[in-house]
């Protein structure tokens, strides 16, 4: 039985996959970019660990959790698996999780304080990881710090702390698109935003911006990183 199941579950994530590279490739070739500037990750948020184990199976490479709680499970045990990937984290982030999240996470993209830059620096520092935890900075594109992200000169005060820590390294930036605005002229400011990061900060050009609803949008503004949970795995039952 469970092998039937997984099986159907194998042939859906296969085809869901299948379509979201598609839209990828369409997306790159209308913007004029090689595809292979485009990472998909997959947020894997609410689902299992043995749907992270199909996905890895089926080529994903990078995968995406926004609570602590649910993430740090599910990477042990893909980990006891023997498959290695990728982890993101991409959620609204309490200091007091720093460490837990550091344990298994290879990039924290919603950073958005200085607060949460010094508690992961320690915490990266703590855990004498191989690699410096990598941080983007998320950037809020509708100024409502509720939403999460930084608003303004915070950036360069957040970005900056985060390339001068220890344990960190600055990947670049992270964002969200605004409920009821047009993606692609949010996006088009994210673009703006991300050209004067990596001015200051040169290795800072990843840019992790689209959902399943909105990854045209930002590959056509130069995301390098789109974010996708709906079409790869199919409507959650919650609102996260
Ligand atoms: C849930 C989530 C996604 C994926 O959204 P979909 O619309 O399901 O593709 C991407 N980014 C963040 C930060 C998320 O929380």
């Amino acid at each position: 039985m469970t092998q039937v199941f997984d099986e159907g579950r194998r042939a859906e994530l296969a085809a869901n996959l299948q379509q979201v590279r598609e839209r990828i490739v369409r997306a790159c070739a209308a913007a004029g970019r090689p595809p292979d500037e485009v990472t998909l990750t997959a947020v894997t948020k609410t689902y299992p660990a043995s749907d992270v184990l199909l996905l890895a199976g089926l080529g994903v490479t990078d995968v995406g959790e926004n609570r602590d709680q649910d993430a740090s499970g599910k990477a042990a045990q893909v980990r006891a698996a023997g498959v290695r990937l990728r982890w993101h984290f991409v959620g609204q982030l309490q200091r007091n999780k720093a460490k837990s999240v550091c344990a298994y996470a290879d990039v924290v993209e919603s950073v958005d304080s200085l607060r949460l830059v010094t508690a992961l620096d320690r915490a990266a520092v703590a855990a004498a990881r191989d690699e410096p935890l990598e941080v983007l900075v998320q950037v809020s594109l509708d100024g409502d710090p509720a939403r999460g992200g930084v608003i303004g000169d915070d950036l360069w005060r957040v970005s900056d702390a985060v390339a001068s820590s220890e344990g960190l390294r600055l990947g670049g930036l992270m964002a969200v698109a605004p409920l009821g605005e047009d993606p692609g002229r949010a996006f088009a400011r994210l673009a703006d935003v991300a050209g004067q990061l990596a001015v200051a900060h040169p290795g800072a050009t990843t840019v992790s911006a689209g959902m399943s609803g909105d990854l045209e949008a930002a590959i056509r503004h130069g995301a390098t990183h789109v974010r996708i949970g709906t079409s790869l795995l199919g409507m959650r039952n919650s609102l996260r």
